[in-house]
């Protein structure tokens, strides 16, 4: 249980600028302030009410959006013209202050720690650039050698979109989706977590200084009550969503009289599977980097430690002296590696998952100190001992359950032995064996001898299989989502001959 908070645990001083929604080319503040209140995660203390639009104002979103597409004025700017606006809002976003400012909010609403929090800011600007740079290669209009001339291969927008986030990733995750659909030129709509609204007002700031056509991005704050006013209506022709599985069934049971293009990254239960030959200090280090980078709150962190027999035991030693080495602190402190779960019901969540496991004959390994804080500071942990059949679920957070194989065989049932396929893991001396066994793996990508947030190649799709999501997230792939593709050529030159 987080320990009351007492006046001298405060070490920060933080407050979060007002939310304001961006509807109809203004800004303007969300009409509903609920009875939930965000409190900062270190702490507890608590520093605003959560706000949400109201249907008026979801309308109004719809209706500009709606009109920005039949004007077609953003689908028709040439695409080196919407290249050059993407990239105005990219140097907005680089700003050295509102770098800093989506960084601080981010950190403290969602209580990844800064230092990770500014790497992740950078993202911002880089996904408009990536956006422009795919528009400026020509990607989206194409010429192809026809039997009677060339033929004209483009893609255009499909419509609107409505772009849905979740509150691990905020800016990442929004700047992916926004620049993927601004680049594809159709209008959207994005809706952010209600918990992590405050980057996504940076970018929309940074969107309006650079003028786009009228109606062309909105951005509409709230809950999932909000975004559902939105799911089932027609004007929407595209979702692009992240989130869990019981948002991604919503999205799709909205979608499901129309047909409409879905987007869906949804959660995992990765695998790391850990080879007798393997370096074990570097297993270890990848185990300790999956348990606490981004506060183990993102979809490829650790779900499952599958060990080596053989080699179980020193592997649990190795990664219980990481794990004492991990600074756990406020999510503000440049030095934390660490920081708290994002609020209450995620605390609740993680803690249910450790005691269940612990019910069904689980041993906790846990050898991080926690802060002098009181806010959701769970340590990283290893959870021993359980059937596979207990873990098989999404746990979301900084636990793991550990299972041991004799075969590479039975390595290979485990790890793929649940209903996800996002990421996976494989630690191993010999590098040709590895590869050989992450090609069987069901899942969207496999790192070898390594953990990391960046993806093992920059043009590579984010792909997702089974429970874990439909369709591949990339700069192309995410652009390229948002429009359909359209082929005019001639089948005959000049009038039939008879
Ligand atoms: P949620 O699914 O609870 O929420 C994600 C977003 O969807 C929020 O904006 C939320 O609104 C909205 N939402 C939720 N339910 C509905 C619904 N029925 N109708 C319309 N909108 C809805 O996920 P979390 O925010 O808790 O994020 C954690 C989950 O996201 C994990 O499962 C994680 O694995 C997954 N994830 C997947 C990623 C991937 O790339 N595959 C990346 C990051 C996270 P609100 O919360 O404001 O009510």
């Amino acid at each position: 249980m987080p320990k009351p908070l007492t006046e001298n645990t405060a070490v920060h001083k933080s407050t979060l600028p007002e939310p304001l929604a961006y509807i109809d080319d203004r800004a303007s503040r969300p009409a509903q302030v609920r009875k939930q209140t965000l409190r900062n995660p270190n702490t507890l203390e608590p520093l605003q009410p959560l706000h949400a639009c109201d249907d008026a104002q979801a309308e109004s979103a719809l209706a500009a959006a709606a009109r920005a597409h039949e004007t077609a004025v953003w689908e028709n700017t040439p695409t080196s013209e919407r290249a050059a606006l993407l990239e105005a809002v990219a140097d907005a976003l680089d700003a050295p202050e509102v770098q800093e400012t989506i960084a601080e909010v981010d950190a403290l609403t969602t209580g990844a720690v800064i230092s990770l929090t500014r790497n992740m800011a950078r993202l911002a600007p880089l996904s408009f650039r990536a956006a422009a740079q795919y528009l400026r290669e020509g990607n989206l209009e194409q010429r192809l050698p026809g039997r009677h001339g060339e033929v004209e291969y483009f893609r255009r927008p499909w419509g609107p979109a409505m772009l849905i986030s979740p509150w691990n990733g905020p800016t990442a995750i929004g700047c992916h989706k926004i620049a993927s659909a601004l680049a594809a030129g159709a209008p959207c709509i994005a809706k952010p977590s209600e918990w992590t609204p405050h980057s996504s007002v940076v970018v929309a700031e940074a969107i309006a200084r650079a003028g786009l056509p009228p109606g062309t991005f909105q951005l509409l704050l709230g809950n999932r009550e909000t975004a559902g006013k939105l799911l089932g209506d027609p004007r929407i022709k595209a979702i692009s969503f992240t989130g869990g599985t019981e948002g991604g069934r919503a999205v799709s049971a909205a979608s499901v009289n129309s047909f409409r293009p879905l987007q869906l990254e949804l959660g995992g239960n990765n695998p790391l599977v850990v080879f007798a030959d393997a370096d074990l200090d570097q297993a270890a280090a990848g185990i300790a980097f999956g348990l606490s980078n981004l506060n183990a709150q993102w979809c490829r962190a650790l779900g499952r430690v599958i060990v080596h027999r053989e080699v179980k035991q020193a592997l649990l030693e190795k990664v219980q002296h990481a794990l004492a080495g991990i600074r756990m602190g406020h999510s503000l402190d440049p030095d934390a590696e660490m920081g708290p779960q994002i609020h209450r019901q995620q605390f609740d969540s993680v803690q249910r998952h450790i005691q269940r496991l612990r019910a069904a004959g689980g041993e906790l390994l846990q050898s991080t100190t926690l802060p002098d804080l009181p806010g959701y500071f769970i340590p990283p942990t290893l959870v021993d001992g359980c059937d596979p059949g207990q873990t098989r679920v999404e746990m979301f957070g900084p636990v793991a359950a550990v299972h041991s194989f004799d075969t590479s065989a039975e390595a290979l049932a485990l790890a793929n032995g649940t209903d996800y396929g996002l990421a996976a893991y494989v630690y191993s001396g010999d590098e040709q064996a590895a590869f050989d066994f992450s090609r069987k793996l069901r899942t969207g990508g496999v790192k070898i001898n390594g953990y990391d947030l960046l993806s093992l190649s920059p043009t590579a799709p984010r792909a997702a299989w089974g429970m874990s999501g439909l369709g591949e997230e990339g700069t192309g792939h995410s652009i390229e989502f948002f429009t359909g593709a359209r082929v005019v050529g001639l089948v005959a030159r000049g009038p039939a001959q008879n």
